[in-house]
């Protein structure tokens, strides 16, 4: 399939696009550069020694959309881009709901366009809010507690009602668990800008000395240790989910929607010390006060992907802490090769 990837360049956009070319899709991305840069495509290339074509530009610019459109003939589309940040969308939510939902808005009335039912949408476990049991189920009630979580769940609607309305439409949205890890080469992975908001980015940055100490965000949660547990999954065994959920959008109509978990859950307290054996490190840390809006504990049943799109993660925790490490002691090397 010819696959049109936009935010193609950002962080699980850059790992699926290896995934897809190395399964032998031909893919186009689109992407601003407002979260990632031009090194990543080559990256990419390098990784998979194949060609494919990118546009700069915003998802939002109708007019560029048609051309890649014209360009191009494309079959199904991965929409990764929009901003994500959670703190941010609360100090500047009219940003987060004017890149979020404009950029779906103007890729669903291109693809009318010219023809192109197939999309699968990154949205997130966020759109659980505060679950009353635990493992989450793609059934669970949905509700969002700041705007980044409000537009991931605009969009679900948004693209439940374009699936209600056109019956050749297929749409998988893929709620997303906690992505941490990296390209094992070390050519891809994460490395925000700034102080990092979340857990994995923030250990790497104590693990290589450019912060002092990591805050954890509480101690007194009913969870087995006290701190907050999550269900933690490699960037590249989410990005082998898009495969599977490309096919099945080309076989089946309608909305459809998957948690991508490991569904096992790991305490702030587990990440810490597995990351700290992996990769040989301290990893100097203080109890802090709890995270305003945090939740205890978080995992998916991942039961539905497995029995519908036959996805199964395969890396571990181990692999996740040695991976995200990797990326950034190898950093300086690969930006400036
Ligand atoms: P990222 O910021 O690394 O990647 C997003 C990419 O989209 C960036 O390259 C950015 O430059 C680009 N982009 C943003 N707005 C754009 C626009 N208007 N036009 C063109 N390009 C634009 O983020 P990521 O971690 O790779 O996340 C990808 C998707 O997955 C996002 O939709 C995010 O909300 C969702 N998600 C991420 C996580 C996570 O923890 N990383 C969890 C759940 C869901
Ligand atoms: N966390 C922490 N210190 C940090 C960042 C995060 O203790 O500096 C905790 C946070 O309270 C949560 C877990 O780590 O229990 C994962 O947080 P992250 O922000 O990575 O993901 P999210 O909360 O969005 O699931």
């Amino acid at each position: 399939m010819n696959i049109l990837i936009t935010g193609g360049a950002g962080y699980i956009g850059s790992h699926t696009c290896v995934e897809l070319l190395e399964a032998g899709h031909d893919i186009v991305i689109v992407d601003n550069f407002s979260n990632s840069n031009f090194k990543v495509l080559d990256n990419i290339k390098t990784i998979t020694s194949k060609e494919f074509k990118f546009y700069e530009g915003d998802v939002k610019d109708k007019a560029l959309l048609e051309k890649i459109f014209k360009e191009n003939k494309i079959d199904a589309v991965i929409h990764f881009a929009a901003y994500k940040a959670v703190g941010e969308s609360v100090t500047k939510p009219l940003m987060y709901y004017r890149n979020n939902l404009d950029t779906t808005i103007t890729l669903l009335e291109v693809m009318n366009e010219f023809n192109c039912h197939n999309f699968v949408f990154s949205s997130s476990a966020t759109v659980y809010g505060s679950p009353k049991s635990l493992p989450i189920k793609e059934d669970f009630p949905l509700s969002t507690t700041n705007p980044y979580g409000t537009t991931k769940l605009m969009n679900e609607q948004i693209l439940s009602d374009v699936a209600t309305a056109d019956p050749d439409f297929s749409v998988i949205i893929l709620r997303y668990f906690n992505p941490i890890g990296a390209h094992r080469s070390g050519l891809l992975g994460e490395d925000p800008n700034g102080i990092p908001n979340n857990l994995m980015p923030y250990i790497v940055r104590v693990a290589t000395k450019e912060l002092p100490s990591l805050n954890i965000f509480g101690n007194d949660y009913d969870t087995k240790d006290g701190t907050g547990v999550r269900d933690y999954i490699h960037v590249v065994d989410l990005a082998k989910g898009h495969l599977k959920a490309i096919e099945k959008a080309a076989t089946s109509k309608g909305v459809k929607y998957y948690n991508l978990g490991t569904g096992t859950g790991y305490s702030v307290l587990e990440l810490v010390k597995t990351f700290e054996k992996v990769n040989n490190i301290k990893v100097p840390y203080k109890i802090a006060p709890r995270r305003a809006g945090d939740i205890a504990s978080c995992y998916a049943d991942p039961t539905k992907a497995y029995q519908e799109l036959g996805f199964k993660t395969e890396l571990t925790i181990e692999d996740m802490c040695r991976d995200s490490y990797n990326y950034i002691i190898t950093k300086e090397k690969h930006l400036n090769d």
